[in-house]
């Protein structure tokens, strides 16, 4: 009991911590439009100085928000983003939205709702995706052109061979919708599904689609030992009960090691073979530190992952004005979440931000107990949340009314009304 009174005082710190963290962001971005108010703010082709930030999604677009509103309006200096897709995708419902209809759209918030409110001139918005990166300067894919950065932000964060349900290979929404639309179709059409991964996007897409779908066979395949094996065991436990109990068989410690479409069977390494006509794969995960380990492979971990010094700017020689953050970043964080991404945007923003003052960077980032936060949904009506790291945390069941999820929520966050996007789409 006392274990868990101790957690729970160290949840609460964490929390009062975030809060004051978003405040003083949200003060210092009303002071700086004030500013811009009374004194006016340089145009965009005046400041000669590019901050550039390459990947919006929950670290790169944090970055942005932070030093564009924060940026005094009369400095040299401006946020250049190169981000390919038209919206900002909310990864977290993927798996949901791959089995549920009609929710598609809620997945993509238009790009906008704070670096839009910024002083004229703090920011420059490009769609297309950079391809090669120098000391000097970035080159970006379709146009060709070639940006010259004081700064440099790495925040591509990571990326999966198969797509969906992890990540969405379109950069379009309305492409990006009809992915969705697409598999879940194959799901409903499918007899024997079998899904590969028993981390959170596996178990949730299996959950939902036997929740949905009960007369189907579905088949859970995980090398591991454990479900959710980074996790704490008692979301371990949670995981294969919540799991189970929907009838959703779980293969542990084997993998499948070929497939043939004919027979519509797949082959496990233990010899076991499986009927199978559709097959969802959500393992994966790799970084894209491609960019860094172009111009500087020894800036690259075992992991792939970019390594970074505690204030997140890149290991090396000379790239003291180079910096990653989020899920490309090598920082330890035992569960790279959305959360830890966000965390260490605000260290690379306020770095910069000093060093645009002529300061030497001193802010820094440390992995935190908190960081370590999930909410797993076990069916389309039941979630789990844990709090944690693999030793200890808390435990949380719960049940979930909004098929959606928190889609609305994460809107908000980008600055939107749920779900109004006037957005031209091609
Ligand atoms: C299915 C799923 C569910 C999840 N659920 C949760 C959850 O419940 N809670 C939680 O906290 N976390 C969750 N996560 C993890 C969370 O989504 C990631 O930790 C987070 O997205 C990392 O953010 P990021 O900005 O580092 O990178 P990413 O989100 O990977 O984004 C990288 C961005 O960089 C862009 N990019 C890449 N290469 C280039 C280039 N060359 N040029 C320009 N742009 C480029 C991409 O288009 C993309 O927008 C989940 C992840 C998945 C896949």
């Amino acid at each position: 009991m006392f274990e868990n009174i101790g957690m729970y005082a160290r949840v609460a710190a964490f929390i009062f911590a975030l809060a004051g963290e978003e405040i003083r962001l949200i003060a210092g971005g009303i002071v700086t439009r004030q500013q811009a108010r009374w004194f006016g703010s340089t145009a965009s082709e005046d400041r000669k100085l590019n901050i550039v930030i390459v990947g919006a999604s929950f670290a790169g677009h944090q970055v942005a928000r932070i030093i564009a509103n924060n940026l005094p309006p009369r400095s040299p200096y401006r946020v250049v983003v190169v981000e390919p897709s038209s919206h900002f995708v909310f990864t977290w419902v993927l798996p949901r939205y791959c089995v549920a209809k009609g929710h598609e759209h809620k997945a993509f918030v238009p790009y906008g709702g704070y670096t839009d409110a910024a002083p004229d001139g703090a920011v420059r918005w490009i769609k297309d995706r950079v391809v090669s990166v120098t000391r000097e300067s970035v080159e970006l894919q379709d146009s060709k052109e070639v940006i010259p950065y004081s700064h440099l932000v790495i925040a591509t964060g990571s990326n999966v061979k198969h797509g969906l349900p992890s990540r969405v290979h379109e950069t379009e929404k309305s492409a990006g919708m009809k992915l969705l639309q697409e598999m879940q179709h194959d799901i409903e059409r499918s007899k024997d599904l079998v899904v590969v991964g028993g981390g959170a996007a596996g178990v949730e897409v299996a959950t939902d689609a036997k929740a949905k779908y009960p007369d189907k066979k579905v088949t859970l395949v995980h090398s591991r030992n454990a479900l959710m094996h980074r996790f704490g065991e008692k979301l371990q436990v949670a995981a294969l009960q919540g799991t189970e109990k929907l009838g959703v068989e779980v293969i542990l410690e084997d993998r499948v090691v070929g497939r043939d479409e004919d027979s519509k069977t797949v082959h496990l390494k233990s010899g076991r073979e499986l009927e199978c006509d559709v097959l969802i794969n959500c393992v994966g995960q790799k970084p894209s530190s491609d960019l860094i380990a172009q111009l500087s492979p020894t800036s690259i971990s075992t992991t792939g992952h970019i390594k970074v010094r505690p204030t997140l700017q890149v290991e090396g020689d000379g790239f003291s004005n180079i910096y990653a953050c989020g899920d490309v970043a090598d920082t330890k964080t035992p569960n790279p979440n959305a959360r830890s991404a966000s965390r260490q945007a605000v260290v690379v923003a306020r770095n910069i931000l000093q060093e645009a003052q002529g300061r030497l960077p001193d802010n820094i980032y440390e992995n935190h107990w908190g960081d370590g936060v999930i909410k797993l949904t076990l069916g389309l009506d039941r979630s789990v949340g844990y709090i944690g790291d693999d030793k200890s945390g808390l435990l949380f069941e719960s049940r979930e009314k909004a098929e959606e999820l928190m889609a609305a929520n994460c809107w908000r966050h980008m600055g939107k009304k749920p779900y109004e996007d006037d957005t031209k789409l091609p």
